[in-house]
């Protein structure tokens, strides 16, 4: 089994009022690519005129991004409060 069918099995309770990660404005590009390539569950895109996307929803809560790129690209990385976030199931 791949891992894009192994990720499809997690279930997500997405708060939709409180985002558990938020980017700096205009982030440095250079750093972005970073995340681009490093996040497991690519969430940091870029559209084709070059605008950057990003949605905090599918998170896998794994702290990549927050250890490459800190403060430099997020001003905010929280765990989900109380219930929300991933929940992983194993098997
Ligand atoms: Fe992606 Fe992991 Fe960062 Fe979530 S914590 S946005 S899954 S790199």
């Amino acid at each position: 089994v791949n891992v894009d069918v192994k990720l499809g099995v997690n279930k997500f309770f997405v708060d939709e009022n409180n985002a558990h990660i938020e980017l700096v404005e205009n982030p440095d590009s250079v750093e972005f690519a970073k995340l681009i390539a490093a996040c497991p569950a690519g969430l940091y895109k870029k559209d084709d005129d070059g605008s950057i996307q990003f949605d905090y929803a599918g998170c896998l809560e794994c702290g990549t991004c927050r250890v490459l790129c800190g403060k430099t690209i997020l001003q905010k990385w929280e765990y989900p409060v109380g219930t929300f976030g991933v929940e992983y199931r194993f098997g």
